[in-house]
C-alpha cells in the first residue's frame, strides 16, 4: 500500500502518517521526490484502515500495490534511482560503462585491459576472480589472488571495480576489495547470498537468472532491498530459449518493462546475451537505444587465448570503435 501526499504537504503531515503506520507495527518507506512524497507501507496491511489514512492531513490518495515487490516498485519511489559509485553515477541519464575480461588471468592482462578500456571511455572495470563454470574442469578463476589483481588495476587506472561474489564466505574480502558486487545469473535465487549482501551498503549488480521471469528477478532485488541495501542495479544478460544460434536470447523487452515497474537502474550485458563477439556491437547499440542505464561488455586483449568466454569477448580496439558509436547514440534525445 502507498500513501501519496498532497503537493503542499508538511513534515508534520508525514510524521503523522508515519506514526499511524508504525503504531500498527508496520514498516514505512518514505520517498520524497521533486513533486510530492510517497510513503510506502511494508508488511501485513490488513490492520490499516484506508479511510482513516485517507483522512489524515496532507494525504492525497491511498493506493494498493498489486505487485509482490514493494521497495523495488516504482510506486514506492516514483523517480529513477541514481547510484553513485565513487563519483560514477548509474541511473537516470547516467550510463555505466563496465568493461573488462570475463576472468582475471594475470596482472599484465588485467592492467593492460583496464588501461585500454578506460582510454575508450569505460567508467568501471569488470573481472571475475571466482568463476561459476559449467564444467568443474574449466578455469575456476584466480580467486582471492584475482581480487588483489583487480585492486592493482584499480590503483593503476582509478576505475572502480566490479567482481562476482559466489559465496557468503568471501563477503568480507569483497567488502574490502570491490566497489560493486556482482551476483551472477546462477545465483539470482540464492536467497541467503542476497540477504547477506542486503545487510551491507555495497552497490550490487544483480544479473537476471538463466530462466527467470522479470517478476522473479525483481523479487530477488527485493530480497536485497528488504535488508536495507538500496543500491541495486539490475542486469539483463539473456535468457534460455529454444534458440541455438546464440548462447542466450537477450531480452531487451526487459529494459522498458523494468523501467515501468521499477525505479532501479537496468544495465545490459550483450556479451553473455549473445555469446558471440560478432553480435556484441549490434546488441550493445540496441540496448542503449532501448533506454538502459549502462552496458557490461567482456573485453580481452587476446580473445583466442582467453581462459573464459573468449568467443564472446571483443578486443580493446573493437571496444574503442563501439564506444564511439555508443557516445553518439547516448547523446540522442528520446
Ligand atoms: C560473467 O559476468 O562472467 C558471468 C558469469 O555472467 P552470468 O552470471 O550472467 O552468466
Ligand atoms: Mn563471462
Amino acid at each position: 500500500m502507498i500513501v501519496v501526499m498532497k503537493k503542499d504537504y508538511t513534515s508534520d503531515d508525514i510524521n503523522q502518517v508515519v506514526n499511524y503506520i508504525e503504531n500498527k507495527r508496520l514498516k514505512v518507506n518514505v520517498s520524497k521526490g521533486k513533486e510530492t512524497c510517497v510513503i510506502g507501507i511494508l508488511g501485513d496491511i490488513t490492520e490499516v484502515n484506508v479511510e482513516e489514512v485517507q483522512a489524515l492531513k496532507g494525504v492525497s490518495k491511498v493506493l494498493k500495490v498489486q505487485e509482490p515487490y514493494k521497495k523495488v516498485n516504482r510506486l514506492f519511489h516514483p523517480e529513477d534511482t541514481i547510484i553513485n559509485i565513487n563519483g560514477n553515477k548509474i541511473g537516470g541519464k547516467n550510463l555505466g560503462i563496465i568493461a573488462g575480461p570475463c576472468a582475471v588471468e594475470s596482472e599484465e592482462q588485467i592492467v593492460e585491459i583496464a588501461k585500454q578500456v578506460k582510454k575508450s571511455g569505460a567508467n568501471f572495470l569488470r573481472g571475475g576472480a571466482f568463476k561459476p563454470r559449467t564444467s568443474p574442469y574449466s578455469f575456476q578463476g584466480l580467486e582471492l589472488e584475482g581480487l588483489k589483481l583487480m585492486e592493482i588495476a584499480k590503483q593503476e587506472t582509478g576505475l572502480p571495480i566490479v567482481s562476482e561474489l559466489m559465496s557468503i564466505g568471501h563477503l568480507d574480502e569483497f567488502m574490502k576489495s570491490v566497489d560493486v558486487i556482482q551476483i551472477g545469473a546462477r545465483n539470482m535465487q540464492n536467497y541467503d547470498l542476497l540477504k547477506q549482501v542486503g545487510r551491507t551498503n555495497k552497490p550490487v549488480i544483480l544479473k537476471r537468472g538463466l530462466s527467470s521471469t522479470i517478476e522473479e528477478w525483481l523479487l530477488s532485488a527485493e530480497h536485497i532491498m528488504a535488508g536495507g541495501n538500496e543500491n541495486v542495479i539490475l542486469c539483463e544478460r539473456g535468457i534460455r530459449t529454444f534458440e541455438t544460434y546464440t548462447r542466450n536470447t537477450l531480452d531487451l523487452n526487459a529494459v522498458p518493462v523494468v523501467k515501468k515497474y521499477s525505479h532501479l537502474p537496468i544495465i545490459v550485458d550483450p556479451s553473455h546475451g549473445t555469446g558471440s563477439s560478432e553480435y556484441v556491437e549490434s546488441m550493445a547499440k540496441a540496448s542503449i537505444v532501448a533506454g538502459c542505464d549502462g552496458i557490461m561488455i567482456e573485453v580481452h586483449n587476446n580473445p583466442e587465448k582467453a581462459l573464459s568466454d573468449g568467443q564472446q569477448s571483443i578486443t580493446p580496439q573493437q571496444f574503442d570503435k563501439l564506444m564511439k558509436k555508443i557516445k553518439i547514440l547516448s547523446s540522442l534525445e528520446d
